[in-house]
């Protein structure tokens, strides 16, 4: 099989070593099926409804902002930004008259299309 070019330096010369891809121009070394992983990562909601870059959310409890006064109300509405392979936040969301916030999935349900 061939391998791929260095995300770093783009040389051709990568060679593989058990389960990592070795660049020996940069030096630099990855694990193909990590870098995989990132971009199929799966973030569910509260009721286990697959969420998507774009999808709409509602938060379904009341959730205070760590290190401020401000909550985030039953029903706000945001939108998903990014999904992270992260343990607590994993919705990079743009919040209704908030702005950019980190949002844990099983917090907030998907929103329906009408709304
Ligand atoms: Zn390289």
């Amino acid at each position: 099989m061939s391998c791929p070019p260095c995300p770093h330096c783009q040389s051709e010369f990568v060679y593989q070593d058990q389960s990592l891809f070795i660049c020996p121009e940069c030096a630099h070394e990855w694990n193909p099926s990590e870098a995989e992983a990132e971009e199929t990562v799966t973030v569910k909601d509260a009721h286990g409804t697959l969420l998507a870059e774009g999808d709409k959310v509602t938060m379904i409890k009341d959730l205070k902002v760590k290190g401020s006064s401000l909550v985030l109300k039953v029903g706000t509405k945001a939108v998903i930004k990014r999904l992270l392979d992260s343990k607590n936040h994993q919705l990079d969301c743009k919040v209704d008259g908030v702005g950019d916030m980190m949002v844990t999935a099983h917090f907030v349900k998907k929103a329906c299309r009408s709304q």
